[in-house]
């Protein structure tokens, strides 16, 4: 696998660097991620069964040979890599942990580790991925009645249709329970109007999940499918974050859904919460992800990039370095491990998630930073993919709840106390 260069390519077709300078002088390419071996210090991968390690190795190699040496471009153009969506559809991962409706079944590691290394390619893609799986066929897996289930899901299983999570507001982000946009019963038919922000993917899904308030005051899901009159979904421009990831402002203007578009068992927004317990541990993966990613390029590059005559591996400062990462993966993949274990047996609570996209998420940042700087100048050249993910992972530490808000729901947990609403002075 070679890095990638950021010139002008059109879709479906892979560039490479074979005319690029190396950085030592000495004709070896820019360095590339290495093989599991560098990070799974502590044999985890003797847990895990032929299958898994076959469907880890089978995505990775996907990143690798697929994704990673055409992702570059569309980055810096920010434009999303439609020419995979057929790849990505062949691996058979749509749909994660949901099981029947053509959907893979996966048992939660599984579905971890397939994130991860989709993550540890490119945060855009295992993003694209996330809200299509761990947000919209979660919804509708978790939410929808049999007959919901049975429409919308094969067809997303096979990739076939896009889904979207349209739950945040321009004015409700982490005070996201207030959301402001109503659904009004109208005969057999619900009628949306309202705003939705920063809406992965909305541009083009098929089936938008619109989060929305009904007359009786409580929240509701509704699929709105691409082409209703009053849906409209405008990109929002300047991401330095996921570039490659379709964000959307959406405004809905009397958009009429059937009543059977109504995901069937929805109560209360309390409902929206055991989707985004689900997908919160699904981006908990990601981050473990991209700190891999991170490490695994500082290690390479250390090894390959000679400075004061001796490989830059071979500096007890930077040996430091990387052993710190290490351990920080090492502590990562070990807890996701046994957060698994404890979603696997129903033992999970929101706290527990919480805890791991806050911690994971904040190692990954800090992991990334200081990859990039053992790359030198070439740290920030979109080639070394550090810089990619640097970026990248920002976004991460904003979306399913901040750093500060995951800090809130553990804090509330531990002390009994709820901080997410100061009194107002004077009260
Ligand atoms: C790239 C990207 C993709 C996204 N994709 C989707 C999607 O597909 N679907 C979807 O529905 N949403 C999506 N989101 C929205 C995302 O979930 C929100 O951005 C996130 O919940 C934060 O909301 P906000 O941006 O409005 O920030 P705000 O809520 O305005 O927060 C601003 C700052 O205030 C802090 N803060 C907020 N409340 C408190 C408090 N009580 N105490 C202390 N500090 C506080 C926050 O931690 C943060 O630092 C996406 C966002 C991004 C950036």
């Amino acid at each position: 696998m070679k890095a990638t260069h950021g010139e002008d390519v059109h879709p479906g077709q892979s560039v490479s660097n074979g005319a690029a300078p190396s950085p030592n002088g000495s004709g070896v390419e820019p360095p590339v991620l290495g093989g599991p071996e560098h990070t799974d210090y502590y044999l985890l991968d003797k847990l895990l069964t032929d299958e898994q390690r076959a469907l880890r190795q089978k995505v990775r190699a996907f990143m690798d040979q697929e994704v990673t040496p055409v992702i570059n471009p569309y980055w810096e153009r920010a434009e999303f890599p439609f020419e995979l969506v057929p790849k990505l559809a062949q691996l058979d991962i749509a749909g994660f942990q949901i099981s029947g409706y053509g959907c893979p079944g996966m048992s939660n590691v599984t579905a971890g580790l397939v994130i991860l290394e989709l993550a540890r390619g490119d945060l855009s893609m295992s993003t694209m991925m996330g809200v299509h799986s761990a947000l919209a066929m979660t919804s509708i897996a978790l939410l929808g009645s049999e007959e919901q289930k049975q429409r919308f899901l094969p067809p997303m299983a096979r990739m076939e249709k896009l889904g979207a999570f349209g739950l945040t507001e321009p004015a409700h982000g982490s005070d996201v329970v207030k959301l402001e946009t109503t659904a009004h019963q109208d005969g057999d038919s619900y009628v949306i109007n309202g705003h939705k922000r920063w809406i992965g993917n909305a541009t083009f899904a098929d089936y938008v999940i619109i989060w929305a308030r009904g007359d009786d005051g409580h929240v509701g899901g509704y699929v709105v499918e691409k082409g209703t009159p009053g849906f409209a979904a405008e990109v929002i421009r300047g991401k330095t974050a996921l570039r490659c990831v379709q964000n959307a402002q959406i405004s809905l203007t009397d958009v009429r859904v059937p009543a059977a578009n109504r995901l069937a068992n929805v109560k209360t927004f309390r409902d929206t919460e055991k989707v985004l317990l689900a997908s919160r541990f699904c981006v908990a993966w990601e981050s473990i992800g991209a700190a891999v990613a991170g490490y695994e390029t500082a290690l390479a590059y250390a090894k390959q990039r000679k400075q004061f005559g001796m490989p830059l591996a071979a500096f007890q400062l930077i040996q430091y370095r990387l052993s710190r990462m290490l351990a920080d993966i090492t502590d990562m993949l070990c807890m996701q491990y046994r957060l698994s274990q404890l979603l696997d047996e129903g033992e999970i609570s929101m706290p527990r998630v919480a805890l791991a996209k806050m911690h994971y998420t904040e190692r990954a940042r800090a992991i990334l930073a200081d990859a990039r700087d053992m790359l030198g100048g070439n740290g920030i050249l979109l080639d070394y993919h550090i810089a990619r993910h640097l970026c990248d992972i920002e976004a991460i530490d904003t979306y399913e709840g901040t750093d500060t808000v995951q800090a809130l729901i553990v804090g509330r947990d531990i002390t009994g106390f709820n901080a997410f609403v100061p009194a107002m002075p004077g009260r």
